[in-house]
């Protein structure tokens, strides 16, 4: 078979070889150990929190080494692709610390364009480039066109199994694969010509050197060293309307890219076979491959599952409506991904998460379960180290979107507000009541009349008579001008008064000869000034409610007594 030929005549538009693409893509000079790294998503819909894994570690990876990490747009495939979602996986990926130093970027008006020297970045304007590769492949017989629909495959696929008796079902399928493709394979210089004629569509396909019965051993950053089956599948290269696979274009993109390091999602292991095939056939370095987990959650019947796109949790976009801090996410992001970091950061608690030695060897192998209770965890800790003045910022932002009437209320005096979030913080044990803006309004709504109410009941094992005493008392006595230990000492009065013990040492000697102690003394205080049986520090409170509003609830409680 003459394969200029055929490459002519499959391929008469392409005029430029591959040197001529390679001089456009120079190697890039960078420092001794620079990583190149990129992520490379799919625009089919919004960001998965499992996206943040590769584009967490290849960001981490690059920003260490003083390298690369750059955004390329896959968006081969038309009818998956969502409109805006591109976009949107920008802005979302930027607001969780993730910033390209090149590639696809938002320009002024918020479309999508190119910054840096290798591009295009998005595959659909990289059509011309896998062509010409293409072309080189079949010049050097490395690959082939295929006229055979695939419904014609299927049926040849169908006759060859009934011939494969003897196998187990699933080598059955895998030879009746091969030889459909074998049969595709076979067309003569003439048979082309005639199909070509005819306008028949066809696909491009790789001349599968490989045999599935010896292994190649392969050694995955993350994962070890492997051992997998050499490709012998005819995969296909470019699919009938000439646009690449996902294969084709990683090959061609990653090389001249100057990728060196592809951290990708294990689902794409299967394929490592075929890729290593096609860097060899297309004469590139193989770069260093990472294959990251999937995410796994636990399920209502306490099995492991895959973290599916409808799950909580899932979807970026739900964490800003919940009220997620995106910092706090990211060191969630970082503990899955790094056993060690947990360590680094309660030594290092005033770093922020980029300063963490990243190190692919602390990086998980076998899948990292996703958990809200871990996430609200690190969430608490991450705003309990804020400052007054910052939360309210970020937490007034959210709301002024999502809980408007809250933002009415906590906007209308900042200086108050920020007085309620200055409660125990700034210490060595800050407070830690909350892990989402959305708790703010059950966190700071009795510091504000139209929002005050009774949520709690006085617990039925205290006389009506006593919470009402130590109420009216309280009333009799209360100064604003007091410090707190003033204010404590006429609160542990009122306890000796009524026979609570004011002195808890007392109490726990002998808790029988009182009708109980001096914090319950404050429970009743409380419940009736902030609705609660919990609450911060009640001299801190009333100090910011001031006078009238205490007076007033106590006095409103008295009457309801
Ligand atoms: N577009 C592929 C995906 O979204 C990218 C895989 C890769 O990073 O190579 O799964």
């Amino acid at each position: 078979m003459d394969y200029n030929y055929l490459a002519e005549l499959l391929f008469p538009q392409i005029i430029d070889c591959p040197s001529d693409v390679e001089a456009k893509y120079p190697p890039r000079q960078l420092p001794e150990g620079a990583k190149v790294t990129r992520f490379a998503p799919s625009p089919t819909g919004f960001v998965h929190f499992g996206g943040l894994f590769p584009s967490t570690v290849g960001e981490r990876l690059a920003h260490q080494s003083g390298g690369v990490f750059y955004l390329r747009i896959e968006d081969t495939d038309a009818k998956r692709e969502v409109e805006g979602a591109a976009e949107g996986l920008i802005k979302t990926l930027a607001k969780y610390g993730i910033h390209f130093d090149e590639g696809a970027v938002l320009d002024d008006s918020g479309k999508i364009s190119d910054k840096g020297a290798y591009g295009p970045y998005k595959q659909s304007l990289r059509g011309h480039i896998y062509q010409v590769y293409a072309k080189q492949l079949v010049r050097e017989g490395k690959a082939y066109p295929c006229f055979t629909t695939e419904e014609e495959l299927d049926e040849l696929q169908a006759i060859n199994k009934k011939e494969e008796i003897k196998n187990t079902d699933w080598q059955a399928e895998a030879e009746a694969k091969r030889a459909a493709m074998l049969a595709g394979r076979i067309f003569t210089i003439e048979e082309v010509e005639e199909h070509l004629k005819a306008g028949h569509p066809f696909v491009l396909r790789i001349l599968a050197n490989g045999d599935s019965e010896r292994k190649i051993k392969f050694t995955d950053l993350v994962k070890g060293a492997l051992e997998i089956p050499e490709n012998d599948e005819d995969f296909v290269l470019l699919k009938s309307d000439g646009i690449p696979t996902y294969h084709f274009a990683h090959a061609i993109d990653d090389h001249l890219m100057g990728t060196t390091h592809v951290i990708r999602g294990e689902e794409w292991l299967p394929s490592l076979a075929k890729h290593i095939q096609l860097f060899s056939y297309l004469g590139f370095k193989l770069p260093k491959y990472m294959h990251i987990a999937q995410i796994m959650r636990i399920d209502e019947n306490g099995n492991k599952k895959k973290l599916s796109k409808r799950d909580m949790g899932a979807n970026m976009d739900d964490y800003t409506s919940m009220g997620y801090c995106p910092e706090a996410v990211c060191e969630y992001v970082m503990t899955l991904l790094n056993s060690n970091y947990e360590e680094w950061h309660m030594q290092n608690a005033d770093k922020p998460y980029t300063s963490f030695p990243f190190n692919i060897k602390k990086m998980s192998i076998s899948g990292c379960l996703f958990d809200f209770a871990k996430l609200n965890d690190v969430s608490k800790n991450v705003i309990s180290r804020m400052t007054a003045d910052e939360v309210y910022e970020l937490s007034s932002n959210w709301a002024k979107e999502f809980d408007p009437e809250l933002y009415n209320q906590i906007s209308k005096n900042p200086e108050y507000t920020k007085s309620i979030f200055a409660i125990g913080r700034g210490g060595k044990k800050p407070r830690k009541d909350l892990s989402v803006w959305k708790d703010v309004r059950e966190y700071v709504d009795f510091f504000f009349d139209d929002l005050f109410e009774i949520k709690d009941n006085y617990p039925e094992n205290f006389s009506r008579t006593d919470i009402k005493l130590t109420l009216e008392e309280f009333a009799k006595e209360f100064d604003i001008n007091d410090d707190s230990n003033t204010w404590f000492e006429k609160i542990k009065d009122i306890a000796d008064m009524l026979g609570f013990a004011s002195d808890m040492k007392a109490y726990k000697q002998n808790p029988e000869s009182y009708k109980g102690n001096v914090s319950d003394i404050s429970m009743f205080i409380r419940l009736a000034v902030t609705g609660k049986l919990n609450s911060p520090d009640m001299y801190s409170v009333m100090q910011i409610l001031g006078y009238d509003r205490v007076i007033n609830r106590v006095n409103e409680m008295i009457k309801v007594l």
